[in-house]
């Protein structure tokens, strides 16, 4: 067993230990292990290094040897069997197949990331006092609890929540964190556990660590935990989603909670320079571009609608004889169709445009020549032209996934032929 000082001293960096066990890694568990060469796993008679676990991830931090220079990074922290093992990287001029002297007996001073620990410590603790004002406000439970690099969440057995419910919530928490409980933690034996201890299922242990928040609060937790509730700094609840049946709640405490906040006022104001109004009126301005917009695009659409009926009435005039036969380069489908429609209505007689490249396709529409079929034309011209398609006898359309080789003139001249011979 691995003595575990980071539930003595929660607030110490460093600390002295001796090398119990050293041995491969590969049978240990690789998530939550940083990328890197991780190389041995190494075991201490004490530690500060928090193992993965409960919701919380594993510290990182150094072990050097007594006398030596040498950094060994430790990437992960995993629990096996009560041992506490680390999950070690080799300092880059050891990798050459040298004898690691980091064996048992040595002794080793070990220095965790204080930076990242002091974050889980806010998170976590944080965790513990909005999972109690969930519970206190609204009879809420907490089934699950993650914490990520961007964010934490816990997930709680109600269907949903209002904004009004989130924010009593949230007031309640950081009255907690104002009056600067005290958090402590102790040991109980299971048939003396006090009541009212927030606990997930029991697991087979001689001894249960409850951790307390002043009279707030208390749920069994092997984690680690800031010493007073004003060492969180401010809890934020951030997002509701629905997750499993139940709702997730995204929050974000201390320092996460700073740098969201300094993201999000960024944002806002990179939105009011852009919009040229104040942060207050961000959100009528979004709603009256996004108005303007759809008005515009509206117009647009007539104007555009307007000028292919011009165009299908300046076609019409080019052709006198039976059917219209014209390549129209650049158009695209929606407007060869648009166009063929239009144009066989004003001149009550068949036509057929299309474009050569960047891939054929042609549109044939019947007018209100009722000898004359769109679908059967535009079946013989593809069989004619290695190309498909299909559609009703009164509109049909034909299509490659290629340009057809040759130029308009020619095409033009071909479909007519093959046009006339029907
Ligand atoms: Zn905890």
């Amino acid at each position: 067993m691995t003595e575990r000082l980071y539930w003595e001293e929660p607030n110490s960096t460093e600390f002295t230990a001796v090398v119990t066990r050293v041995g491969p890694v590969p049978d240990l568990d690789r998530q939550g292990v940083q990328e890197g060469g991780v190389a041995l796993g190494v075991v201490l008679d004490r530690t500060l290094f928090y193992p993965e676990g409960g919701g919380q991830p594993a510290d990182t931090g150094v072990l050097q040897l007594e006398g030596e220079d040498a950094l060994y990074r430790v990437k992960g922290v995993q629990e096996k069997d009560g041992a506490i093992v680390h999950l070690v990287e080799l300092p880059a001029r050891q990798e050459a197949g040298r004898k690691v002297p980091l064996g048992p007996g040595a002794r080793v001073r070990g220095r965790i990331d204080w930076e990242r620990r002091f974050d889980h410590m806010q998170q976590h603790s944080g965790q513990h006092i909005l999972s109690q004002a969930f519970l206190q406000t609204l009879g809420a439970h907490t089934t699950g609890f993650h914490l990520g690099a961007d964010y934490a969440s816990i997930d709680l057995d109600v269907a949903d929540l209002s904004p009004e419910q989130v924010e009593r919530v949230e007031r309640l928490a950081n009255e907690v964190v104002f009056q600067d409980l005290l958090v402590t933690a102790r040991e109980y034996l299971p048939c003396e556990l006090p009541e009212g201890v927030r606990r997930r299922l029991p697991k087979v242990a001689p001894k249960i660590r409850v951790v307390h928040i002043g009279e707030f609060d208390a749920c069994a937790c092997g984690g680690t935990h800031v010493t007073s509730t004003g060492r969180i700094g401010l809890i934020k609840i951030n997002e509701i989603t629905r997750a499993h049946g139940g709702t997730r709640v995204i929050f974000r405490c201390g320092w996460r909670a700073l740098r969201d906040y300094q993201n999000k006022e960024g944002t806002l104001l990179a939105a009011s320079r852009a919009l040229k109004r104040p942060p207050a009126e961000v959100v009528s301005g979004v709603e009256a571009l996004k108005a303007q917009a759809e008005k515009s695009e509206k117009e647009t659409e007539r104007l555009r609608r307007a000028l292919l009926d011009f165009e299908a009435r300046v076609l019409v005039q080019e052709e006198a004889g039976e059917v219209l036969v014209k390549a129209l380069p650049g158009k695209s489908v929606e407007e060869l169709r648009y166009l063929a429609r239009a144009a066989a209505v004003v001149r009550d007689k068949p036509v057929v445009l299309f474009v050569r490249e960047p891939r054929f396709t042609a549109v044939i529409a019947r007018g209100a020549a009722q000898d004359f079929d769109a679908c059967a034309v535009a079946a013989r011209l593809a069989a004619a032209l290695g190309v498909r398609g299909g559609g009703s006898p009164e509109m049909a359309q034909i299509g490659g996934r290629e340009a057809l080789p040759g130029d308009d003139a020619t095409l033009t001249a071909e479909i007519r032929r093959l046009v006339a011979d029907l």
